[in-house]
């Protein structure tokens, strides 16, 4: 059997560890933007951070060289927010976490409640109040249902790693013996959100990811071409003790302003 491979119309690329580290562009960032406008490619920037809204996410990238439109942004808080909108349209949530959060559940048409909510919705703040998780710990034990943004169980900081979204569902769930639903990365729900965004179909689809744990992985479940690049988490001599492979490992994403 032999397969065909389709070529490429549509991309998916991570935003930390391939476009930017730590606030920098990395080389060809800026150029790989550049050529996907100008092919006129659908296209999504992915983030698992859901600190920031796609407006500020936007500026923060064009600071460091890289012109990315606002609507080609796709974080793990708006793909939450589309998910609770399709489960329970116009619903309640008690949210912790920031605007990124809270702008995005108000777009969908949700209400923010601290009594009776149809969600518990964690995601990602660098100001987790004892309050805040104790309201959340009752109000699930109360039969709310429990929805994260993201597992990760540490960001990163110049100063070293900072507990994650993951690291405090751990904390709500060691209380109340519930788990909650992580919806971003490595949940195929994240690209399978994105690619419905742009009418993307998986089979013509490519995602540049620096991890094989949450981008490969998740691209190979969502049926999409994943590219390994190792400007950010996964080294190259890590990639082979995984038990699945990307369908190409390049050294950066400069590496692919050709294939656009
Ligand atoms: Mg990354």
């Amino acid at each position: 059997m032999t397969t065909v491979e389709h070529p490429i119309e549509c991309w998916l690329t991570d935003m930390d560890g391939v476009l930017v580290h730590e606030g920098h562009a990395l080389p060809g960032a800026a150029d790989f933007i550049a050529a996907l406008k100008r092919a006129d490619r659908p296209f999504l920037v992915l983030t698992n951070n859901s600190i920031f809204t796609a407006r500020d996410l936007r500026a923060r990238l064009a600071a460091s060289g890289i012109d990315v439109p606002e609507e080609a942004i796709w974080t793990s808080a708006l793909a939450t927010a589309q998910f609770l909108q399709q489960q329970v349209p116009g619903g309640r949530a008690y949210a912790i976490g920031e605007a990124g959060l809270t702008t995005a559940l108000h777009d969908v048409g949700y209400t923010m409640t601290d009594s009776d909510p149809d969600y518990v919705v964690l995601g990602e703040t660098r100001t987790y109040s004892f309050e805040a998780i104790t309201r959340a710990i009752r109000l699930i034990e109360g039969g709310a249902r429990f929805i994260a943004t993201n597992p990760d169980p540490t960001g990163p900081s110049v100063d070293g790693p900072l507990p994650a979204t993951g690291a405090v569902a751990a904390l709500i769930t060691r209380a109340t013996g519930r788990e909650p639903y992580f919806v971003g990365k490595p949940n195929p729900m994240m690209f399978r959100s994105a690619l419905n965004r742009i009418e993307a179909h998986s089979e013509t689809t490519a995602m540049v990811g620096d991890r094989m744990d949450t981008d490969v992985v998740a691209g190979i479940e969502a049926g999409l071409r994943t590219f390994l690049v190792l400007t950010g988490s996964t080294r190259a001599e890590d990639v082979d003790r995984f038990p699945f492979r990307p369908s190409q490992v390049v050294p950066s994403i400069a590496d692919l302003v050709g294939l656009v």
